[in-house]
This record gives C-alpha cells, structure tokens and sequence, in this order.
C-alpha cells in the first residue's frame, strides 16, 4: 500500500522554509512534498519539491492524488502589505487557494488541512490590549478581510461536510532561515539583517506602535500540536488566537542595542502604519492554551539572541 503523504503549498516562503524542514524531520523527507511557484532559496533543504500553482485546480488535484496526499499545509497568500498594492490578485489567492484545498477534503481526497489566518481579521473598533478570541471583527485591509472570509470558509465546511481544518490567527512572525514576505511586521526581521550588515536602519512602523510577535520555532511547534491535536479538543474551527510577546520597533531596537551598541534606527512611517494601527497590541490566547495546550517558550530577549546566534553562523 502506498504511504500517505504530507503536501505543502508556498514551502519556499518564510513559514514554509521553517515548517518544510520541521516537517521532514518528524515524519522523514521522502513524504514530504514541498510546492510553490518559486523553488527554495537552499536547494539542499528540499527533496522533494514540485513546482505548483495552487490556483491550478486540475494540476493541484492531479498531483494530490498522484502523490497520495493525505495532509495540506496551504501558506501560499499574498501578505497584509502586498496585498493592499494588489487587491484582486490578492483576493483570488487567498480565497481560491483556500477553496480548491477545502475541496480537496469535501470530496474526500484529503484528510486534514491547515490553514493560517492572521491578528488581521482584528479591526480598529477590536479591544486592543489581550484581544479576546470572540469579538468584534471588522478588519480594515484587503488581507485581513480574506482571512476573516476564510475562517468563516472553514468554519462552514467543518459544519457541514465535517471537513478536519485547523487555523491559527498568526501574529508577526521573526525567524532567520528566510526574509519575511511582505507584511506589516517585516521590519522586524529586517531589523536584525541591517544590524549585522550596517549600522542603520529605517524602520517603516513608528517607534511607539506596539504589535503582537512571534518567534519562528514557537509558530512551528504551535503549527505541528494543533495538527496532532485530538479531533475532539478541536473546539475552534474558525481560527484559534495564538499569542507570544508584544513589542514596539523602539523596545526591539533597545534590545539590538545590547549587542550592537552603535545601530541607529531612524522611523519613517509610510502606508503600512495605518494597517499596524488597525491592529491588536496583544491577543488572549486562552482558548489554545485550554483546548491543546500551546505555550510560547520566546520572549523578546529570547528571540533576539536566538536571531543574532544563527544569523552570525
Ligand atoms: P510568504 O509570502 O513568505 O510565502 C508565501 C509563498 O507562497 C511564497 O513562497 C510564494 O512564492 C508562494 N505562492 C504565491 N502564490 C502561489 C501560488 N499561486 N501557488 C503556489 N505558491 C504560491 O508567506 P509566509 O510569511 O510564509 O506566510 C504563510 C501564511 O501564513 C500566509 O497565509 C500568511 O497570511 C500567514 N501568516 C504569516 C505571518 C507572518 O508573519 N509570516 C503572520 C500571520 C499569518
């Protein structure tokens, strides 16, 4: 009998980079398949990459049955920044990517899915300080309203064709392996290039604007225990409010400061201010913690040594 096998969809973005190597060291690279449209940055980390567009419906489906494809991690979007220069391409992405995958499981091809939302689907008139699970969410960007329509997408077809997705509303993420795909928290793994190769950098946030973050590993390790997680302790098939450190670009550069004596950041807002703003400044992450157990294990002095230890290997 042939194995059943695990598809990635945008493995050579910045979750994807991370997540394809986690992925095939737990379950063994032979049945890891790694797609996107782009190949990977380091050839040597991905042994079985496939090029794939997840908007090509045929082919996606094609290759999900030749490969035997049990699991889809889907991470092909277009970001919160991008997507405002775009709206329709970003649109079609996010939403059509998402429903050829729920497809997918409907019909019974696949049979589990994860999905990442974002803080995004939070708005301006959302609590701003430890933002509850429930609320009101009236998101202000193109990105965020796509990732509110695709939780309620998973939400319905969990209800009614009790299709396994699991999602989690993804705060900012830091990591080293790979740059960041153009968000509104980017400059906060661009940051840490800049102080190792220069002496300066120009951030795009205000110094005071306080967003919640998250080391890469904590996002992995919360992506890989809700995907073991016990069907039944699944409670949230929306998207479940994950949570690690909240920090503003100031307190970040403090922290660089340590290491770095003379980095200088200079603060030049532009247009991703006003999405930033519209966003939550830390998130309640109770629910998680109750129903699968998540804990992050990096706070802002953590992540920071953790980023310039592997950035100088
Ligand atoms: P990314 O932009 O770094 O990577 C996305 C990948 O998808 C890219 O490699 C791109 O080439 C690929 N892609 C684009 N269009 C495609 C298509 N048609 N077919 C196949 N591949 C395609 O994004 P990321 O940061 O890795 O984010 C992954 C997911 O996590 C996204 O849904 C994003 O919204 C979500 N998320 C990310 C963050 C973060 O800070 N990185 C935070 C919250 C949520």
């Amino acid at each position: 009998m042939k194995k059943n096998k695990i598809l990635v969809i945008g493995s050579s973005g910045q979750i994807g980079t991370d997540l394809c190597l986690s992925l095939e060291r737990i379950y063994g690279a032979e049945n890891i398949i790694c797609s996107d449209l782009n190949p990977p940055k380091e050839k040597n980390h991905r042994k079985n990459f496939i090029k794939l567009d997840v908007l090509d419906n045929e082919m996606l489906t094609k290759k999900v049955k030749e490969e035997n494809i049990s699991e889809i991690y889907l991470l092909a979007a277009s970001l919160s920044a991008l997507a405002e220069k775009n709206v329709l391409i970003s649109w079609e992405l996010n939403m059509n990517s998402l429903i050829n995958v729920l497809e997918l499981a409907r019909k019974k091809i696949i049979k589990k899915i994860f999905w990442p939302s974002s803080i995004a689907v939070f708005g301006p008139d959302s609590p701003k300080l430890n933002t509850p699970q429930n609320t009101t969410l009236n998101p202000s960007s193109i990105y965020g309203i796509t990732k509110l329509a695709g939780e309620k997408l998973c939400q319905y077809y969990y209800d009614k064709f009790d299709v396994d997705v699991r999602s989690l509303r993804l705060p900012g993420l830091i990591g080293w392996r790979s740059l960041a795909g153009g968000g509104t928290t980017d400059y906060a793994v661009e940051i840490f290039y800049h102080a190792l190769k220069n002496n300066d950098y120009t951030c795009f946030l205000s110094k005071e604007t306080i967003l919640p973050m998250m080391y890469m590993d904590d996002a992995i390790e919360a992506i890989l225990k809700i995907m073991t997680t016990k069907k039944e302790n699944i409670k949230i098939r929306t998207s479940y409010n994950i949570s690690a450190v909240s920090f503003t670009p100031k307190e970040l550069e403090k922290q660089i400061k340590i290491y770095f004596p003379n980095f200088n950041v200079k603060f030049k807002p532009d247009y991703r201010q006003k999405i930033a703003d519209s966003w939550p400044d830390s998130i309640d992450d109770q629910e998680a913690k109750v129903d699968w157990g998540w804990k992050a294990k990096f706070n802002l002095e953590k992540l920071t040594s953790e980023m310039f230890k592997n950035l100088s290997n």
